[in-house]
């Protein structure tokens, strides 16, 4: 393991979550040691294998997903559905699920509130971060009776500002979301998008305090990782898993 940063455990080949684990829950991302976890060209068969074996390594029956669609909506689920349901966020208050949320570039976002045991995941690459997934995961919690300042938030691995070039459509539709502070300018003319400060002012902005951010870029960050666009000379990628449940 060559990637984690000195705060982050690696376990198994897991990245766990340091911050999230304090709080009595199972936290973290997967990598490329579980093999490739949802989303890519890899046999689904394969990946149902690896989500099977990771939720048993855990101690859970299952992975709890949703059909991600690079959008906003949230769903509250309290056990693994079939079919998944579109969504891009998803929180329970049931000990014994275990959720889990697919990025091979895009930013897994994992949330606990240690006062009710609520949990959460979001998904949010440039479109999710543009449409504030983050914060619409954060408002069905406290919708359910979370407070917002006792939440507890981590972001992991996905690509990063060194690496994230994007067009000037795209950027233009994150300055209209307002979240222009998020841009930067290259020095050979293109621009850059930070998600992970993106999505850490959005949870500071609605009175989230404690962030932990794994700073691992999926693309430069080594060939731990999975990363769309590190995608090899046939096209293939993998996909890796942020996970977040609390055993019963
Ligand atoms: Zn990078």
């Amino acid at each position: 393991m060559s990637v984690i940063t000195s705060t982050w455990v690696d376990r198994d080949g897991l990245l766990r979550s340091p911050l999230l684990e304090r709080y009595g829950v199972l936290a973290g991302f997967t990598t490329r040691a579980q093999g490739s976890l949802a989303g890519s060209v890899f046999a689904l068969e394969e990946q149902e294998q690896n989500r099977r074996a990771l939720a048993r390594g855990l101690g859970f029956d299952a992975v709890a997903r949703v059909r991600q669609v690079h959008g906003n909506t949230v769903v509250r689920l309290d056990r693994a559905l079939e079919p998944w349901p579109e969504a891009d966020a998803m929180w329970t208050d049931r000990a014994g699920v275990l959720l889990g949320v697919a990025a091979a570039d895009c930013v897994p976002i994992l949330l606990v509130d240690p006062a009710s045991g609520r949990i959460g995941a979001a998904h949010a690459g440039w479109q999710g971060t543009r449409l504030r997934v983050a914060q619409a995961l954060v408002r069905a919690l406290v919708g359910a009776g979370s407070r917002a300042s006792g939440i507890v938030a981590s972001i992991g691995p996905s690509i990063g500002p060194c690496c994230y070039t994007i067009d000037d459509a795209r950027a233009d539709l994150v300055r209209a979301s307002g979240q222009g502070a998020n841009l930067h300018e290259r020095s050979d003319g293109g621009t850059t998008i930070d998600l992970w400060s993106a999505n850490v002012a959005q949870l500071r902005d609605l009175g989230i305090e404690s962030i932990e951010v794994s700073r691992i870029c999926t693309l430069s960050g080594g060939h731990d990782l999975w990363s769309y666009r590190g995608r090899d000379s046939e096209g293939r990628y993998g996909t890796q898993l942020g996970f977040i449940g609390r055993l019963g």
